[in-house]
């Protein structure tokens, strides 16, 4: 078998088509969705980051303002700010670009956030949403993939999900929406005892480790779907946490590495920021 590609990348141009026809029916009734994303530092990644997140934000008709600081500025000049941008009714939705620095917590700055414009899904209140599956914004990576399951028609109830990796950021809500959706959930992490034994069971197997190639041909069910959320930069170029070359001969449906996740993450940005927006203008 040779898996079917799953194309974030086309998915992601539809869904952006789809936002930015809505940015300009909203910006005709007199509203502008608002994007606020602060980058402390000069982490090479973050910046990355943060200027595809500007370039998408421009591409949709959304405004985002950028706003960058030292590496040096203090906790309380920080919160500061945010508690400026929450009062702030141009801006719908705030992101602070996370790493920060040691000397500031990120616990302090994500719940500093006010909820309603907590567009990366992290504030604990949204967390808390999502786990008991009230409204609320869910983080952009899972949520993205929930997308292109959609979207590909991939039956979600009643299958057995397998997500390698827990952070707060991609593993734990991915497993709460694939949950939501009534699968039954399996997260692995590092501490887990015979690992392939359990993805060997997935119907559908999420690997978020942030290892190369972590997850071969051996460790994958004929007929599984295989969503790869790592992202590794290595010499010879962006690789995902999945052997994507072995496994696609046994997946039913596979995500490349560049091309699958990374492009629906942006995406969900934008879709949080009208929904912020939306809300906020009632
Ligand atoms: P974290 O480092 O926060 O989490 C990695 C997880 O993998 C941890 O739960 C860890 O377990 C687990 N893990 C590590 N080693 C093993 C092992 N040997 N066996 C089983 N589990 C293991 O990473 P993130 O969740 O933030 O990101 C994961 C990957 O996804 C990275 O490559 C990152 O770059 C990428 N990413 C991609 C995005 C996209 O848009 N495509 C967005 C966000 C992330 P433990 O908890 O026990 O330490």
């Amino acid at each position: 078998m040779v898996a079917t590609l799953i194309d974030g990348k086309a998915i992601a141009k539809a869904t952006r088509g789809r936002i930015k026809e809505e940015v300009t029916q909203m910006k005709a009734a007199g509203i502008t969705p608002g994007l606020a994303v602060i980058l402390v530092g000069e982490n090479p990644a973050s910046i990355t980051y943060v200027r595809s997140k500007e370039r998408a934000c421009e591409q949709a008709g959304i405004y985002s303002r950028v706003i960058r600081h030292p590496a040096t500025i203090t906790e309380a000049e920080l919160l500061q700010e945010i508690q400026q941008l929450n009062e702030d009714p141009s801006i719908h939705g705030i992101l602070v670009q996370l790493p920060l620095p040691p000397h500031i917590s990120e616990d302090l700055v994500i719940e500093a956030i006010r909820v309603e414009k907590d567009v990366d899904g992290f504030h604990p209140i949204n967390t808390g949403n999502l786990v008991v599956g009230k409204p609320g914004f869910v983080p952009c990576t899972p949520a993205g993939i929930m997308v292109m399951l959609e979207e590909m028609k991939i039956p979600i109830a009643g299958k057995h999900a397998v997500i390698v990796g827990r952070s707060n950021i991609v593993g734990k809500p991915m497993a709460s929406l694939l949950l939501n959706q009534n699968a039954t959930v399996t997260i692995c992490h590092s501490k887990t005892v015979e690992l392939g034994e359990i993805t060997r069971q997935a119907d559908i197997l999420v690997a978020a480790v942030g290892k190369p190639n972590f997850i071969s041909k051996a460790e994958v069910k004929p007929g599984a779907v295989v969503i790869d959320v790592g992202i590794n930069r290595l010499p010879e170029g962006l690789v995902g946490d999945v052997n994507f070359e072995e496994v696609k001969e046994v997946a039913s449906y596979i995500t490349p590495v560049p091309g699958g996740v990374g492009p629906m993450t942006i995406t969900m940005l934008l879709e949080n920021t009208i929904q912020a927006c939306k809300q906020l203008q009632g």
